[in-house]
Order: structure tokens, then sequence, then C-alpha cells
């Protein structure tokens, strides 16, 4: 597998006048084209520091990273922008719809907003993506006519209008009850399946279970980092209805 996320000896400081917070000490991740992986962690061990970084939304205080060859660490604002637009999709715990604004009309803004045009017909563009989520028949509904599990995928579809190589989620279910859950969790399974490279924070253990390789964070660092064979994740249903494991596991040691 071709590595698309190369990241070496990652730290980020956070400084606010005389305090500064290590939010990452020295993270190193390799993910390949095409991985599905689950970032765990309890709060504050630096998941969403690490995928902002990785999603090019934040730049590291230290260290390098390679998205699919191209030196980040490196960049300028706006060319860390115009890469973050090429490769990256996003989708948020908060769904982040603007409000009176139809599913079709939410898909297609990153589009309008794209100054390279990659996608020469954002309407099309727009319906096909709304299509592949199992929208295509609430085109033109404003997010407060759709349950969450339909607005989460109506943010789903904006995240891969642009068809990007790697979709990050941040806590992506964590406003979902477990049936939309599974839902959202089905349709990453088949984007991965098709191809696309997948990163999900998650501080929910069933959930994390669904991805092929489950990396574990505390305190800034990554703690433990393991891929499960294909044959052997869990099915769906089975998933959620499994009784969390004791967090022991989940405990730093250090
Ligand atoms: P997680 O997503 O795992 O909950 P975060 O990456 O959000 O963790 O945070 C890691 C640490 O960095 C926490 O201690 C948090 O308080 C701190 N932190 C996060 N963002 C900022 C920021 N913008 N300014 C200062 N500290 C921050
Ligand atoms: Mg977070």
């Amino acid at each position: 597998m071709e590595p698309i996320i190369e990241a070496s000896a990652i730290i980020k400081i956070y400084r606010a006048g005389s305090t500064s917070v290590a939010a990452l000490q020295g993270v190193d991740l390799c993910v390949g084209d095409g991985e599905f992986i689950a970032i765990m962690g309890t709060s504050g061990s630096g998941k969403s520091t690490l995928m902002n970084i990785l999603g090019c939304l934040d730049r590291p205080t230290k260290g390098e990273y390679r998205l699919d060859g191209i030196p980040v660490h490196k960049m300028k604002p706006d060319e860390m922008a115009a890469v973050r637009n090429e490769k990256i999709g996003f989708v948020f715990q908060g769904f982040n719809l603007l409000s009176r604004t139809s599913a079709q009309e939410n898909v297609e803004l990153p589009l309008l907003y794209d100054r390279t045009h990659r996608m020469k017909n954002p309407r099309e563009a727009a319906a096909d993506a709304l299509a592949q989520v199992g929208l295509g028949d609430r085109k033109h509904h404003d997010p407060n006519q759709l349950s969450g599990g339909e607005q989460q995928r109506v943010a789903v579809a904006r995240a891969i209008v642009s068809r990007p190589a790697i979709l990050m989620a941040d806590e992506p279910t964590g406003n979902l009850d477990s049936k939309t859950t599974v839902e959202i969790l089905d349709l990453f399974k088949e984007l991965n399946n098709q191809g696309m490279t997948i990163l999900m924070v998650t501080h929910e253990w069933d959930v994390a279970q669904r991805a092929r390789r489950i990396i574990e964070m505390c305190d800034g660092r990554i703690v433990s980092d393991k891929s499960r064979s294909h044959e052997k994740a869990l099915p769906s249903h089975l998933c959620l209805s499994i009784k969390e494991p004791d967090r022991g596991g989940w405990i730093c040691e250090s």
C-alpha cells in the first residue's frame, strides 16, 4: 500500500500568554492509501489536534508531515488550503450545515468556493454525492426538515463531493443514536470499499471496532496501534450490542 500520510515526530504546543499546553508530544504515523483507521483516546489526549494537523487545518510546532508525498510542514497557509481542498473531506460531530439552505446547496457550496473548478458541474456533482449517501430524494429539504442521521449524511455528501482521497471525521457519530450511528459507519465502510482512505476520531470503543486499524492516544502520544484482518472486523449489529470492555485498556501507563 502506498503511504498517503507520513507524519514524523509531530509536536504541537499551544501557547496562550505565559502558559503552554503540549497537545502532541512526538507522534509518528504512517497511513496507507485506502486504510480505514479509528483514532481513540480520552478527552484531551490530542485526537482533534492530530486530525487538524493531518487535515492541513493547522501546522505542527515541530515535525514533518507529508500528505501524498507533499511536504505540508513547509507550506504557507494558502498553499496548505489548496492541498486540503484537493485531498481531504471533513465531517464533524455537529454536522455544521447551513440552515435555511437546501441539502443540495449545502453540498454544492465547497465546489462554488473551489477556485480550481475541478468539478465542472457542481449541481450534478452534489446530486451524485447526495444519491451516494442515500438522500437522492431529500435534495430540496433544509437541515431542519431532516433527522440527525440524515443531516450527518448530508455532511458526508458535502465532504465527498469533490472526490477527496481522504475522509477525516472527528466524532462523526457523537450526536447520533445507535441506529443512525450504524448507518453512518456503514456508509464509511462503503466509501472505504470504493478506495477512500478514512480517518475517524472517536472515543467510543464500539464505533472504533468498525475500523480496520485502531490507534489509541494518550497524553499527546500514540500508545497503541493495532490492525485487524478484514474478516475479523465485527458486523455492525454485533458490534453495537457488545458491552464495552473494562476501560483499563484505554488508561495510560505513563
Ligand atoms: P481531544 O480531541 O483528544 O479531546 P484535543 O486535541 O482537543 O484533544 O486537545 C489536546 C490538548 O490540547 C488538551 O489539553 C486541550 O485542552 C489542548 N488544546 C486543544 N486546542 C487548544 C487550543 N486551541 N489552545 C490551547 N489548548 C488547546
Ligand atoms: Mg476532540
